[in-house]
């Protein structure tokens, strides 16, 4: 009988992360320093980031050796688990294989731990006392304070105050895990400040956060910045999903048709499916099919231009060029806070810009609906960002006539989003499409670069 989870053994657990910048298929665009818009040096990021994590940022080694200390971290939850999903597949009566990695099995519930360890591991080799960093539904908060904590770092994080409200729970989360945690637009940074002015009720986004949590780090000589996807090292370092997948698909005899992901930033999408990627690059698998999904909320791969723009609403980030909304586009709040990000991830959207990878939009309503299906046949419940995958997969999948193996990232649970659930039991959740003018109208915002 074929096996319901595909089990490794700790031993197996990946030794180097694959570095996608060695194969892409053109040159990823260099950050520019916004004052001068020439190019940005390793001293320009100095300030903000360790020099390890730099020199990953810009490495175009192939593979790059993950620290023994960050693989010993890895191993409580580590290599996670890949399920081959029989019950659902019944469920869609369809002839199409379903396997899933499952990324909740981690301390903090989501694939973000497997960057956070290696960034706090990193900021702890080079002397730095305090992480400051941004969270949106709490997800990437919570990783955080789990790995400075077991690095010795404090950490401090500057919370979308929306989900500050709503999700209680994960900041308790980080507290027990010892960080301080404040709802942002906070009136403890410049940036902060003058949003608040602006707009005392203003629900927050991960764009101001993210320049509440730089400006923090920028003005104190002990702190550092630490974000939990976008970078190309962060991309990196969640890779070891997509290299545990592969093994484990091996030993079925399997390999993907499609592999496919939710997108915020683009980090656990990256990681399960870049190092299948890298066989699509080298031309082993030119049908290899790659689909981000992302919401009809904050439709950026989808309905986003490709430009040079700042990562965070108060412009403090380097440009960078990526598919973006503007980064004054505040998304209506829907209940994935992890997906309410204006741009997305430099590698990610390269790929979409060759046409190497394909994007889809969902509204929150039909992925709350498949995250249930999902739950009634699985078991698992996800979390609300995770519902996008699965409402793409389902889609995929029902009604296939033909075989066809589909691979995704179960990217983390929702045990702490019993809120969202309810709101969609009681029918009260609302579906946003972001209207034209509402884009049109941010873009016009965008820097000019050159
Ligand atoms: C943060 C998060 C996401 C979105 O972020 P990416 O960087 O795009 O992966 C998706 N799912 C879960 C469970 C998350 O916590």
């Amino acid at each position: 009988m074929e096996p319901t989870k595909i089990i490794l053994d700790e031993n197996d657990l990946p030794k180097d992360w694959y570095n996608i910048n060695a194969d892409l298929p053109s040159p990823l665009p260099p950050p520019l320093n916004p004052g001068t818009g020439k190019p940005l040096g390793p001293q320009d990021l100095a300030p903000i980031f360790p020099m390890e994590l730099i020199k990953q940022e810009m490495s175009l080694e192939r593979h790059i050796k993950i620290p023994e200390e960050v693989r010993e971290v890895y191993r409580l939850w580590r290599p996670s688990p890949l399920y081959r999903a029989f019950r659902l597949e019944k469920a869609l009566k369809t002839k199409a294989k379903i396997y899933y990695k499952w990324e909740g099995v981690s301390p903090a519930g989501s694939h973000k731990p497997n960057t956070a360890i290696a960034q706090a591991y990193y900021n702890m080799k080079e002397g730095v006392s305090r992480l400051a960093t941004e969270t949106g539904a709490g997800q990437w908060g919570s990783a955080l304070s789990f790995a400075a904590n077991l690095f010795g770092l404090k950490c401090t994080v500057y919370m979308v105050k929306v989900s500050y409200e709503q999700k209680p729970y994960r900041r308790i989360m980080m507290e027990t895990w010892g960080a301080e945690v404040f709802p942002s637009p906070t009136n403890k940074t410049n940036s902060g400040r003058a949003i608040l002015k602006q707009d005392p009720k203003c629900p927050g986004s991960l764009g101001i956060a993210i320049s509440e949590a730089v400006e923090d780090a920028a003005t104190h000589e002990d702190t550092k910045y630490s974000l939990g996807s976008v970078l190309n090292h962060v991309l990196m370092h969640q890779t070891v999903i997509g290299i545990e997948a592969k093994k484990q698909l091996e030993m079925v005899g399997e390999y993907p048709d499609v592999v496919m992901g939710c997108v915020g930033g683009g980090s656990n999408f990256a990681g399960i499916s870049f190092p299948f990627l890298h066989d699509k690059l080298k031309g082993d698998k030119k049908d290899l099919r790659a689909v981000a999904v992302e919401p009809t909320a904050c439709p950026t791969l989808t309905r986003g231009i490709y430009a040079y723009d700042f990562g965070d609403t108060a412009q403090l980030t380097p440009l960078v060029k990526m598919y973006t909304l503007g980064h004054t586009f505040i998304p209506d709040t829907i209940h994935a806070g992890g997906l309410r990000y204006h741009g997305a991830a430099p590698q990610l959207c390269l790929l979409a810009k060759e046409k190497v990878i394909e994007a889809k939009a969902y509204n929150q309503i039909e992925c709350f609906k498949a995250a249930e299906l999902f739950a009634r046949t699985e078991g698992f419940i996800v979390a609300p960002e995770t519902s996008h995958v699965i409402k793409a997969v389902i889609d995929e999948a029902r009604g296939c006539k033909e075989e066809k193996t589909i691979l995704f990232n179960n990217s983390g649970h929702g045990n702490f989003d019993m809120a969202s659930y309810d709101a969609f039991h009681q029918g009260k959740l609302v579906d946003y499409i972001c209207p034209d003018s509402k884009i049109k109208e941010s873009l016009k915002c965008l820097p000019k670069v050159g």
